[in-house]
């Protein structure tokens, strides 16, 4: 991120702009609109404010003389619209006082840059994209307008009112918080939603006990809560949207090794990140000091998030994390995700199931060889199973081994597919005879395995297929 989203504010003082003709106009018009006190320098000396409001005019000071030496005292950003190169020399004095400066369609010039705006009063949304694609940010910007109700400013202005009367009547910040989430997602928000503002004031006047409204055990203190949550394989889209409000409401996250950066960037920004991760070969904090951690976070108020790569339950050990809470007898819920073999599957392609081919799934585990000579193989040999190997890099020479040894053909298509849904995510297709080198294919984990007929269905198999035959081609042409 180049351009980090901050407001302005216009009440501070005036915005200097330079420029001529429609650019300078459409930034007169923006500034105006937005309440701004305007000074502005005709690059041409003819000052057109042509097609503005007559109140937005009044705000609008035409300077004269040279704006390179004009007084700069007070002035909170300067703006360059149309200007040509007398932009770029303000663009080099404002920076050398140390003002804002943006000289439009120029970056190399600008300290800022104007996002696409979504303008509800109170709210606003600002949309960026560090100046690559002003048609990208406002695609995305009418993706908000639609989602956003129209009276979602309101509902800021409402609370902005009680805000201060509410500090007093509950001192504590988060059980405040959760005041205010409820009034929001209730009732009286609805109600302002619906352009009942007096039934609203009514509603929250009527509430005895606010700290009861907000959920307060008889401690006072503000109850806390574990949510389990899957976090999918990597891809921070394939969040469910329950995932992302827990995120969102969370106040303290324990995260895994195998969680994104991306993901974690979706949690509330003030939430504590606390990772509780086991690198692979290294100890990591043990499982009992986790659930002494989700326990005590919750019993202290907090809003815990545990987050976990794929699903929790898949591998995850989110089983022991719910038996430990209710021990404890703390709040919990678990909300799914998208486990990696799933993930795999549907990044490359591979039908875990397939009508009258594949009827079966089994999703294992092999950490190591040790593990794998434990697995019953046996009862894997059905050619209509399709089996998902999780952590089973080093095992594959054992997993190959018992799986050929119980019966299953060497033939049997296997993929192995690293990094799923991220950016460099890679596969290797090929024959359960030939896994343990398909792993070494593949420059590291985390990586799945699917072994099965199905895997012939896939996209890197089709591929590989179209290159065999292609090199033939090529051979016989040759
Ligand atoms: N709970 C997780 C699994 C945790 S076990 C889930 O449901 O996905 C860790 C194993 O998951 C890794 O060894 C690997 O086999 C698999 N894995 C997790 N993320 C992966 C990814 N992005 N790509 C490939 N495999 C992944």
């Amino acid at each position: 991120m180049r351009f980090l989203p901050v407001f302005l504010d216009l009440q501070a003082g005036p915005v200097l702009l330079l420029g001529a003709g429609d650019l300078a106009r459409a930034k007169l018009r923006l500034l105006a609109a937005a309440g701004a006190r305007i000074r502005y320098f005709a690059a041409d000396g003819h000052h057109d404010v042509s097609g503005l409001a007559p109140a937005d005019a009044a705000r609008i000071e035409f300077a004269q003389g040279d704006p390179l030496s004009a007084e700069l005292n007070g002035v909170i950003a300067i703006l360059c619209a149309g200007a040509g190169d007398i932009g770029v020399a303000m663009s080099a004095r404002a920076r050398a006082v140390g003002l804002p400066v943006n000289v439009m369609d120029d970056l190399a010039h600008s300290t800022f840059i104007f996002p696409a705006i979504v303008d509800r009063g109170d709210v606003v949304v600002a949309v960026g994209t560090g100046g690559a694609s002003p048609v990208v940010a406002r695609r995305v910007r009418e993706r908000i307008e639609a989602v956003l109700p129209a009276r979602i400013g309101d509902l800021a202005t409402f609370i902005g009112r009680w805000r201060k009367s509410m500090n007093h009547r509950i001192p504590e910040f988060a059980l405040r918080r959760r005041f205010w989430e409820r009034v929001v997602d209730g009732p009286i928000g609805a109600l302002v939603l619906a352009g009942r503002q007096e039934e609203a004031e009514a509603a929250l006047q009527d509430i005895p006990d606010a700290s009861a409204f907000a959920g307060a055990l008889t401690s006072g203190k503000a109850e806390g809560r574990v949510t389990l949550v899957g976090a999918g394989p990597g891809d921070p889209d394939l969040l469910t949207i329950k995932a992302l409000r827990a995120l969102q409401d969370a106040d303290i996250v324990f995260y895994d090794e195998l969680v994104s950066p991306e993901i974690l960037d979706r949690a509330r920004r003030d939430a504590s990140r606390v990772p509780v991760g086991r690198r692979v070969g290294k100890p990591g904090i043990g499982q009992d000091a986790i659930n002494k951690m989700l326990i005590e976070s919750a019993k202290s108020g907090q809003r815990a998030v545990r987050l976990k790569g794929g699903d929790c339950f898949v591998f995850g050990r989110g089983g022991e994390e719910i038996e430990a809470l209710r021990a404890a007898g703390v709040a919990c819920s678990v909300v799914p995700g998208i486990t990696a073999g799933v993930g795999a599957a549907a990044q490359f392609e591979v039908p875990l199931t397939f009508r009258h081919e594949a009827l079966r799934i089994t999703f294992l585990t092999a950490h190591k060889a040790r593990d794998a000579e434990a697995v019953e193989w046996s009862a894997l040999t059905d050619r209509k199973m399709t089996v998902v190997v999780y952590m089973g890099m080093t095992a594959a020479p054992s997993i190959r081994s018992g799986l050929l040894a119980a019966g299953r053909s060497p033939q049997t298509p296997v993929g192995v597919f690293a990094r799923v849904t991220r950016p460099d995510a890679q596969a290797a297709v090929g024959m359960l005879q030939d896994l343990p080198d398909l792993i070494d294919r593949i420059d590291g984990g985390p990586a799945i395995l699917i072994i099965g007929d199905v895997v012939a269905h896939s996209a890197p198999w089709r591929e590989a297929n179209l290159n065999r035959v292609l090199s033939k081609l090529l051979e016989t042409a040759a």
